[in-house]
């Protein structure tokens, strides 16, 4: 099939690459012309495990090429929508990107193709964007909603082997399309309207937020009553039932996705009237986790004017160096309003991706970061930032206060190089 692709995010990108992998002949289109200009040189843009490889062989194989603009006289049979739909400030998506390029299709696309949004759009836009293209009399395009599902960090083999495909369409010659493009893979499908498919990726979202929250309102009680939550999580999830995924109790959630959509869903509630009171919680209970660090701070030092921080980590998590919704930033940001002097260290995101935030100070080296620091507090679980060595670690800091905010650590280890260690809900067996 020839497939038009816009957006060449990790959404876009992946899905591109993939796409020529199954045989496709696959054209990416991005508007940020320096994007372009690195992925016609086989450089891959963001941080993704094996992603540039399959980059370069499927440019080679001439299956894949990328540009800056929509071709007039594009012949595609499916144009795939992988554009940003960020947050406005009442928590709704902003459809902006997705409506342009909606238009430009409008005039662009052969009669009879299809489009397919893979971008995070509220329930109800594929049939918005139906009735837009019929204001502007194209009646023969259909529209098939097709979420995703890729996470950061695992995004190539969360695409070739994904858990399920959803397919939401309007009839079942679209159903055939979407089979076709996807040929290759032998998972689950579930084919549905497009209401349905536009749901399911929101409350996917949304259910893994409420067992982050969940469970860190679980280590917030543990801690109260002298329980251990890292055995609380695994007593739980080794019910088939719960399941031990999205358990691990710490700072909570980040990205661009989680939060984003935790609040698009609530709005989407609100729409029809209803009081998303679950979700609402999830949200809440997901901000005050990321301000924790900063109380448990004030309880030992007080003042924060004087002390330096050091915040290991910055993406998201790791796998990624997407730093969106970076709870490291937020932490830093914070501290620093308080008056903390504050040194970040990532082992992937680098100082050019945070120039435009002059505070920010990322170091390479994980050590020179920690030097004369009077507390570090671990924000994003990277091998390179659990294996460090703590003997050196303790060698270089003012004080050896250590906030595990993902709970990776071993307490009893810890202490007996002599560092005090704060986590969320952990304490060692007894
Ligand atoms: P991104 O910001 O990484 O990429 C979006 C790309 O679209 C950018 O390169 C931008 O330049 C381009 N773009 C914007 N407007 C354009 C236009 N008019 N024409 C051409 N290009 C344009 O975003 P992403 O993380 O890939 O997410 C894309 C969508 O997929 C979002 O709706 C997101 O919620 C959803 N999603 C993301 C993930 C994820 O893990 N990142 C997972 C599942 C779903």
């Amino acid at each position: 099939m020839k497939v038009l692709v816009v957006g060449t995010g990790y959404v876009g990108l992946v899905t591109g690459v993939c796409l020529a992998s199954f045989g496709h002949d696959v054209v990416c289109v991005d508007q940020d012309w320096q994007k372009i200009a690195r992925l016609n040189m086989g450089e891959c843009p963001i941080y993704e495990d094996g992603l540039e490889p399959l980059l370069r062989e499927q440019l080679l194989a001439n299956r894949l090429s990328f540009d800056t603009a929509i071709s007039d006289s594009t012949d595609c049979d499916i144009a795939l929508i992988a554009v940003g739909t960020p947050p406005r400030n009442d928590g709704s998506a902003d459809l902006a990107s997705v409506f342009e390029v909606v238009s430009e299709l409008g005039h662009k696309l052969k009669q009879g193709a299809f489009i397919g949004t893979k971008s995070t759009v509220p329930v109800g836009t594929a049939h918005s964007i139906e009735t837009f293209l019929e204001s502007m009399g194209r009646q023969d395009i259909r529209v098939v909603s097709i979420p995703e599902f890729l996470r950061e960090g695992s995004a190539l083999s969360d695409t070739l082997q994904p858990s399920r495909l959803i397919f939401g369409v309007p009839d079942e010659e679209s159903l055939r399309v979407l089979e076709e493009l996807h040929r290759p893979l032998e998972v689950p499908v579930v084919a549905c309207n497009r209401a349905t498919a536009e749901m399911i990726k929101y409350a996917s979202n949304a259910f893994l937020a409420t067992k982050i929250s969940f469970i860190n309102e679980i280590a917030n009680i543990c801690e109260r009553v002298g329980a251990d939550v890292q055995q609380v999580s695994q007593g739980m999830g080794l019910d088939p039932r719960i399941g031990s995924s999205f358990l691990r109790a710490g700072l909570g959630y980040g990205g661009s996705c989680f939060p984003k959509d935790t609040r698009a869903l609530v709005n989407i509630a609100g729409d029809v009237a209803y009081d998303f009171k679950l979700l609402k919680a999830v949200v809440e209970v997901n901000q005050r986790q990321r301000t924790e660090p900063i109380r448990r701070l004030r309880q030992w030092f007080g003042d924060l004017s004087h002390i330096r921080v050091t915040l290991l980590g910055v993406a998201f998590k790791p796998g990624t160096n997407d730093i969106r919704e970076s709870p490291a930033l937020e932490i830093g940001e914070r501290l620093r309003s308080q008056g903390a002097q504050v040194q970040f260290y990532d082992p992937v995101v680098t100082r050019f991706q945070l120039q435009s935030q002059e505070f920010v100070r990322v170091l390479d080296d994980p050590y020179m970061a920690l030097e004369h620091a009077d507390a570090a507090i671990i924000v994003t679980e990277w091998p390179e930032i659990v294996d460090l060595d703590w003997a050196r670690v303790g060698a270089v800091m003012r004080r050896r206060l250590v906030f595990d905010g993902r709970n990776v650590l071993d307490p009893a280890a810890l202490e007996e190089a002599g560092f005090l260690i704060e986590n969320f809900g952990f304490h060692p067996a007894l």
